[in-house]
């Protein structure tokens, strides 16, 4: 029997190489970002066309490359950054696999221009598909410019599989803020189909962080810094009061290369413990330096995690320093989750006393006295509608309030300033014709020919208003009602993107705004559905659920925004409903398309039938 075993040809061994290290255009500005800085650039520009797809091109001001150098540059396992197995513990360098450049050769059109600083002349290369097409010398620049064309114009499913510009442009947006963090001292600039997205001067690691995130973000960073035998950690977190729905603001770098690392995010979660609301992550941007050798960067190939030595001191250390920070910064005992509800004083005291501050003590007063419980709850109804939009926080008090506290504050609130309830309530208990009842102000349980069912009110609702408010967008019929007051809202320029990308769809929602700018939003008119006093939040929920859900190709900006809107004004579990509501949601729920489920797809409702319930009494 013949052998059978051959040795893959270079272009197809590139070509599989290729397949774990470009994912995508994000993954060859990764790449060719990380090589900019090995070759000791101050100034890094990255212009890429149809978010990458139609061109990567990234230029430094680095060390260029000799002929040779340049020519080998391609070849796989190439690199001078190591020599040995044993540099793998020193390493200095993001790269030294070798494998970047000859594997983006495999699946695109790359030309190379670079020159040295001794040298007179440079060298051009041209390659497509490992295939060298020319190499002449060239006049150009000191450092090097990669420009990668036509990605995977060899590979038609991969290119096929590339999302649409938005998502591609967000990888890459991401990729760059990565590099740019952990780089502040370099100078950065960023192109995308001729703007200018970003143009960073050196600047220390706070104004780096500033530059990225928007102005706003500055007011909210906590410096952070600690300096022990094993490891120097310093950056920022943010101010709990700041955290976000999403994760897109947790930056962790390890010797200046950006990781992922759910063990170290945890140690950041339990310093935060007890200052975050559910469902919210805290910002951070810390810089860790340990020693190269306590680490190894090798065991994924994208590079992005690590294995430390001894991750346990670490996970102590970072907990504790954060811990410090907050504490230190004050934030921690003002924000204390445990005493959530003397969070509302403050405010009432903001706005009632907050201009006198001679102490004189009102010896009557009692907080505790029925009469001041109702005066809170007046003033706490009128703040939330006064709360000047952009003052999140007071925004979410009162949410947290009406949603999931009913058990103090709103209940106090509904009984006490509205008694009408109070009365239909009672009459309603006499009413005998009753269909429905509420379970633990959470599910809907009415009876059927054949059994029971229990719809769950929260998601019941999601459904009613989500089939609603696509209506409205597709049909553009959604009536818009104008602010009294323009809101002025601070976005972040990502933020900014993803408005001026859905605003057609937002527009035909009802929403209108006068000014799209980098880091303000100033709306001046919402759907008729939502209540002036949380447009913030949902614009704010809205710019999470993007964030963390990229609309593409497969899934509609108009699909996104019903269940985004839908989300943030349906009811929540804990709220009450009197009978005639508890009716009208389940009638609603039955007039629409899909009642069984939520728009996350989710059982709205279940039903037990009498046979059912029969055999738990057997
Ligand atoms: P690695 O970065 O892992 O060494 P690459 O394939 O990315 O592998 O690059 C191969 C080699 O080409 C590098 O080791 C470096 O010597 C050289 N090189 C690549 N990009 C540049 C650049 N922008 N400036 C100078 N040299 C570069
Ligand atoms: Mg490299």
């Amino acid at each position: 029997m013949t052998d059978i075993i051959q040795l893959l040809p270079d272009h197809v061994a590139n070509q599989i190489a290729a397949g774990e290290v470009v994912q995508r255009p994000a993954s060859v500005v990764k790449e060719l970002l990380e090589n900019a800085i090995d070759a000791g650039s101050t100034e890094v520009k990255l212009i890429i066309k149809d978010a990458g797809k139609t061109l990567v091109q990234v230029i430094d001001n680095g060390k260029g490359m000799s002929v040779t150098d340049a020519r080998l540059s391609f070849e796989r396992h190439a690199t001078s950054k190591i020599r040995s197995a044993e540099d793998l513990f020193h390493l200095q360098t993001k790269g030294f696999r070798g494998e970047a450049l000859a594997s983006i050769a495999a699946i695109a059109h790359v030309e190379l221009k670079t020159k040295r600083p001794e040298d007179e002349l440079g060298t051009a290369i041209e390659i497509e598909g490992s295939k060298v097409k020319s190499q002449e010398v060239s006049v150009t620049p000191t450092g090097t410019s990669v420009s990668v064309k036509n990605l995977f114009f060899n590979i038609p499913a991969r290119r096929n599989f590339l999302k649409s510009d938005t998502v591609e442009l967000r990888h890459i947006t991401d990729e760059f803020h990565r590099v740019a963090l952990a780089h502040p001292n370099l100078a950065f600039a960023f192109y995308h189909n001729g703007s200018e997205l970003f143009n960073l001067p050196s600047e220390n690691y706070r104004q780096r962080v500033v530059h990225i995130f928007g102005s706003k973000t500055n007011e909210k960073l906590v410096p952070v810094d600690e300096d022990t035998e094993v490891l120097k950690i310093s950056g920022f977190v943010g101010k709990p009061e700041y955290a976000k729905k999403t994760r897109s603001e947790q930056f962790f770098f390890v010797n200046q290369r950006f990781i992922k690392s759910a063990y170290l995010n945890h140690a950041i979660s339990a310093a935060f413990e007890g200052l975050l609301k559910d469902g919210y992550h805290a910002s951070y941007f810390l810089n860790l330096a340990v020693d190269p050798k306590t680490i190894d960067i090798n065991i994924h190939p994208t590079k992005t995690e690590i294995k430390f030595d001894d991750e346990h001191t670490l996970y102590a250390i970072l907990r504790s320093a954060v811990k410090h920070s907050l504490g230190q910064f004050n934030i921690a005992p003002i924000l204390d989750f445990e005493h959530q509800s003397q969070l509302n004083t403050p405010y009432n005291y903001k706005d009632k006393v907050g201009k006198a501050p001679t102490i004189e003590v009102d010896r009557s007063f009692n907080p505790f006295s029925s009469d001041q419980s109702s005066s809170k709850s007046t003033a706490f109804k009128s703040d939330y509608k006064k709360a000047p939009a952009a003052n999140w926080e007071s925004l979410y008090v009162g949410l947290e309030s009406k949603g999931n506290n009913a058990s103090n504050d709103f209940a106090e609130v509904t009984f006490e300033s509205n008694p009408e309830t109070a009365t239909l309530f009672s009459d309603d208990a006499i009413a005998s014709n009753k269909t429905t009842f509420q379970l633990q102000n959470k599910y809907i349980v009415s009876t059927l020919k054949s059994g029971m069912l229990i719809i769950d009110q929260s998601r019941a609702h999601q459904r009613i208003l989500y089939e609603n408010f696509l209506k409205l967008i597709t049909v553009k019929e959604a009536t818009s009602q104008q602010l009294l007051f323009p809101l002025e809202l601070s976005i972040t320029p990502n933020e900014c993107l993803i408005i001026k990308h859905m605003q057609t769809d937002l527009e035909h929602a009802g929403f209108v705004f006068s000014e799209i700018r980098e880091e303000t939003l100033i709306v001046t008119g919402v759907p008729v559905e939502v209540p002036e006093s949380e447009v913030s939040i949902i614009i704010e929920q809205l710019l999470s659920d993007v964030e963390t859900n990229v609309p593409d190709a497969s899934f509609s900006t108009a699909d996104l925004l019903a269940k985004s809107m839908a989300k943030s004004l349906a009811i929540k579990n804990g709220q009450q409903l009197n009978s005639q509501e508890q009716e009208h949601l389940v009638n609603s729920l039955f007039a629409c398309k899909e009642p069984s489920v939520s728009p996350t797809n989710r059982p709205t409702f279940i039903t037990m039938d009498a046979r059912s319930i029969e055999k738990k009494f057997i």
